[in-house]
């Protein structure tokens, strides 16, 4: 068993503090408080609890990143010592400090690309769970972690599944992998029903609580298309090995099937403390107190194939992700441009999925992009899916 004695305490950055990954590293910390400790907080624009999470854990520094709330947060901590930044840039800076052991990158989209580059250039354990920068820039961040010596920790509660279930194992004896979706809220459900379905109801999830982007993500299935993208890169997998299952329970988070058939899975209940603790405190296993699964609340656990038909957005991160390249970045610029529209009511639930197809048809393709490229793609298809939004908006009305 882990005791204190036989592990320092490490000292974590935040990367994405007020969030649903960032409040739940908190609690995390909270129960473990020989084991980690808070080094920097960062958000961009609740300067509210930002400055509660400042004055509660006390950590060395603090980012805000909307500029216009610096001097708020400033004039709240002027009494304590703890420094206060503000700008991306700064995030950029803090998470390469050596007092960092840990970084925990939990900002939400491409945003959170740069810091989550910047913490693997400096050779910094990552626990990551923004991974959205691995399916945009999956093999040149990859790559940069193996040249840099810096450890990346899935977040993600089924590469943390996987990671766990590849343990001990050759990589070139894994068959195939199979991630698994809860389905989200509309499980079940054909375009009939879903033509009409609003913000509001595509935000409760029936076993996750989390963002609101990555609850519409799992609504729409995008999360487990941009799940395949990042298991491809952080595990090494050829496209054909990566499938996924629908699991409506939650409880097995993901499964290896091996060269000699044989198939490992990790369970629990749905809940991201998990494996936030298990990248935060990797390789050990620190005991916790939080509930426990049990068999008797389950009568059953089910498993079925994705409606592929529906739920276009799979099929579409399958293709992007068999097409490599740019189309990736592509396929995720367009997606958050069209979650963010329809957080606002301004599109349909199923024309996300047109506004992407067609954002990919248009956005040029790029076969060996270098980062740079790759920003100018996300921009690029930023674009595009903003104009056919409008296209679309200007059509109805
Ligand atoms: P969230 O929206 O709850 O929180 C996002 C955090 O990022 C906030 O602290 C916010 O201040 C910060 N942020 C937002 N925009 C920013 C910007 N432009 N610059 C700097 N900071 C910014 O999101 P979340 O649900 O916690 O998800 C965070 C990441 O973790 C996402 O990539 C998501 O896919 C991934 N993830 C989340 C869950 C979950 O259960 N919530 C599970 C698996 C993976
Ligand atoms: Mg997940």
């Amino acid at each position: 068993m882990l005791s204190s004695s036989q592990l320092q305490a490490r000292r974590v950055a935040i990367l994405g503090a007020t969030g649903s990954i960032g409040t739940q590293a908190l609690e995390v910390i909270d129960a473990l408080p020989h084991l980690l400790q808070v080094e920097v907080l960062t958000a961009h624009g609740n300067a509210d609890l930002l400055i509660k999470q400042a004055r509660k854990y006390q950590p060395n520094a603090v980012v805000i990143t909307d500029e216009s709330q610096y001097a708020r947060v400033k004039d709240a901590l002027s009494s304590l010592p703890i420094k206060v930044f503000s700008g991306a840039a700064a995030l950029c800076e803090v998470v390469a400090w050596d007092s960092v052991d840990v970084v925990l990158a939990a900002i939400v989209g491409f945003a959170g690309m740069k810091s989550t580059l910047a913490a693997v250039r400096a050779g910094k354990r990552v626990a990551l769970a923004n991974k959205e920068t691995l399916v945009v820039a999956g093999e040149q961040v990859m790559l940069e972690a193996w040249q840099n010596k810096a450890r990346i920790l899935p977040v993600d509660s089924e590469h943390s599944a996987i990671y766990q279930c590849l343990l001990g194992e050759e990589l070139e004896r894994v068959e195939k992998i199979m991630l698994t979706a809860s389905g989200g809220p509309f499980l079940g459900r054909k375009p009939n029903y879903l033509v009409n379905v609003k913000a509001s109801h595509a935000l409760q999830h029936p076993n996750w609580d989390m963002g609101a982007k990555i609850s519409i993500d799992s609504a729409s299935l995008m999360n487990k298309g941009l799940e395949m993208i990042e298991a491809k890169w952080l595990f090494g997998l050829d496209n054909n090995q990566i499938e996924v299952v629908v699991h409506p329970q939650s409880i097995v988070h993901s499964l290896v099937q091996f060269t000699d058939g044989s198939i490992k899975a990790q369970l629990g209940l749905p809940d991201m403390k998990l494996p936030i603790q298990y990248a935060l405190c990797w390789p050990h296993r620190a005991p916790n107190n939080f509930k426990r699964f049990d068999f008797k609340d389950y009568a059953q656990l089910s498993f079925e194939a994705p409606d592929l038909r529906t739920f276009r957005n799979l099929t579409l991160a399958r293709n992007a992700m068999e097409q490599g390249g740019n189309a990736p970045a592509v396929l995720n610029a367009a997606n958050e441009v069209v979650v963010a529209a329809f957080l606002q009511n301004k599109i349909g639930f199923l024309e996300m999925s047109d506004i992407i197809a067609e954002t990919l048809v248009q956005a040029a393709h790029l076969e060996k992009p270098d980062l740079e490229a790759l920003e100018a793609s996300d921009t690029e298809a930023r674009a595009i899916a903003a104009r056919l939004l409008e296209e679309k908006r200007a059509a109805f009305y």
